[in-house]
């Protein structure tokens, strides 16, 4: 694939001048929508229809002629039609000699076709260049303006310069186009558009898991356990009480699972002794999808955060606590001032804010936005260091919150230990494992490796670059 080397490309200016006209092939939604935006920003315009005089919704002033006239005044040719009718175009090929043709196709299924509309389109009208593009901008956004989250056009094609006059008319209507190299990357960019949110599926599906688990099981310990063993009912505690154990507890082990395969990786960079050698799938996977499983647990510990804030306002709280008074009242006791209570809970709800605080820090420096201001150095900063210090304050916030109820066996129900220890394992097996790692002798040993250190081997050699992972 070729790198974006937008600098090195005449400015479209130039090619304003240049080219008189721009043709569209098709009158439909998107080659209406391309066409105005073509037209707002100074470039002219000729559509070629089947039906030239039928043809509705078009610009004042715009000429519309047959297909085959049309071409033959300009020598760029955008093909706003379906690849299905792209068969006409046979009939044309002396008129297209020589021409570019812009393929914006889509389809409506991943790898739909065995080839590529871009490569199909080059295979029957082989005298032209074609260039894939604008593909990923809709007609709505190119109509309505609203580009902000479709600003970029990914430009493929076998032919440089093409590709380049291509890249002139993105950059002449206030957009950025993506060099994507030749046109065996048009199936890639063709599967753009279809792809739903790829990078999400695994930390949705095991948020979901960890979520239905956890809730189950606070349900059958808290609500289930008491209805059979002390005939209480506190189906109540469905709505809020177990949603805010369970937020906090996905929250902390998805926040822990972000740290873990980089963790893994280290290990595993000990074991071989180099950075030259893939990563298992499993663990490339996992590393490529820790933006979105921390940005999942960060959702949770909003979660959890709002529904902290409510307890003091709900009826069975307040009953609580006004029976609780009404109970030292009537017995004329006043409750002692336990002062290693009060630490307890001030550390935890400061750790608590503190890890929250931190955990937002790394969320909004994953933000494209934020995170192409700061450099490479800056971004691992706050998402090692810093990252790892808000794993310490919410590990530290869980732990002093649970204190030591694990040990004592009157709070395990039904053999199930307090839920607060579920949250617990994942991170603590982070921490311990990175501090490990961090002893000198160790984190001399990574370091080097990193910078291209190899243990000396018999073995024959792997391929540098197979697979060298930064990790974070
Ligand atoms: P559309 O509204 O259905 O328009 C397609 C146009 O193709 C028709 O208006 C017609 O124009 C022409 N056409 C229809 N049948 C034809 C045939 N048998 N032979 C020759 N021309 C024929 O579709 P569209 O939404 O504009 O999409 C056009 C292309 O852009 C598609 O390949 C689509 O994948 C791509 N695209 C669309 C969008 C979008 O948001 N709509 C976004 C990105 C890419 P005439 O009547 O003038 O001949």
């Amino acid at each position: 694939m070729e790198t974006n080397d937008s600098n090195l490309i005449p400015l479209c200016s130039g090619f304003k001048e240049k080219h008189n006209s721009i043709c569209i092939f098709g009158t439909g939604d998107f080659g209406r929508s391309l066409g105005h935006k073509l037209l707002q920003n100074g470039f002219s315009v000729i559509f070629g229809s089947r039906n030239p005089h039928a043809a509705a919704m078009i610009p004042n002033g715009v000429e519309v002629l047959c297909h085959a006239e049309a071409a033959q005044k300009c020598s760029i040719i955008f093909l706003a039609i379906q690849r299905h009718h792209y068969d006409f175009l046979t009939e044309i090929t002396d008129v297209l000699q020589g021409k570019i043709l812009v393929d914006v196709s889509n389809n409506l299924k991943i790898n739909q076709y065995p080839e590529s509309n871009a490569e199909y389109l080059a295979g029957i009208v082989p005298g032209a260049i074609v260039v894939k593009a604008f593909n990923t901008v809709s007609a709505w956004a190119l109509q309505s303006g609203t580009l902000d989250a479709n600003r970029q056009v990914f430009v493929c094609s076998n032919d440089s310069k093409a590709k380049y006059a291509v890249m002139d008319i993105v950059r002449g209507i206030g957009l950025t186009p993506q060099d994507h190299g030749s046109l065996m990357a048009s199936k890639e960019v063709e599967n753009y558009p279809l792809q739903l949110f790829p990078m999400w599926r695994i930390p949705i599906y095991i948020c979901g898991g960890l979520t239905v688990f956890v809730f189950l099981y606070c349900v059958l310990r808290s609500v289930v356990y008491p209805a059979i063993n002390d005939k209480k009912d506190l189906s109540y505690y469905i709505v809020v009480s177990i949603p805010n154990m369970v937020f906090p507890i996905v929250s902390l082990i998805l926040f822990a699972l972000v740290y873990l395969p980089g963790v893994f990786a280290a290990v595993l960079q000990l074991y071989r002794g180099t950075k030259y050698r893939r990563f298992p799938n499993w663990l490339d996977q996992w590393m490529l999808c820790r933006k979105q499983l921390g940005l999942v647990a960060l959702a949770y510990a909003f979660l959890h955060a709002i529904y902290t804030l409510i307890i003091p306002i709900r009826y069975s709280v307040r009953h609580r606590i006004s029976s609780l008074t009404i109970a030292q009242i009537q017995t004329n006791q006043t409750k002692e001032f336990i002062h290693s209570s009060a630490w307890r809970s001030d550390l935890y709800l400061a750790f608590g804010i503190l890890g929250f605080f931190f955990f937002v820090i790394l969320g909004i420096t994953s933000l494209p936005s934020v995170s192409n201001s700061v450099n490479w150095r800056e971004f691992r900063f706050v998402q090692s260091k810093l990252g790892y210090l808000a794993l310490v304050l919410c590990t530290a916030h869980a732990l002093i919150f649970g204190w030591n109820r694990f040990l004592n066996f009157s709070h395990y129900r039904w053999y199930m230990p307090p839920p607060y220890t579920l949250s617990l394992v994942v991170p603590c097996v982070v921490l311990i494992l990175k501090f490990i790692l961090i002893t000198p002798c160790l984190d001399k040993r990574i370091t080097k490796i990193r910078q291209g250190w190899e243990k000396p081997s018999k073995a024959p050699k792997q391929t540098k670059y197979e697979n060298s992972h930064i990790t974070i």
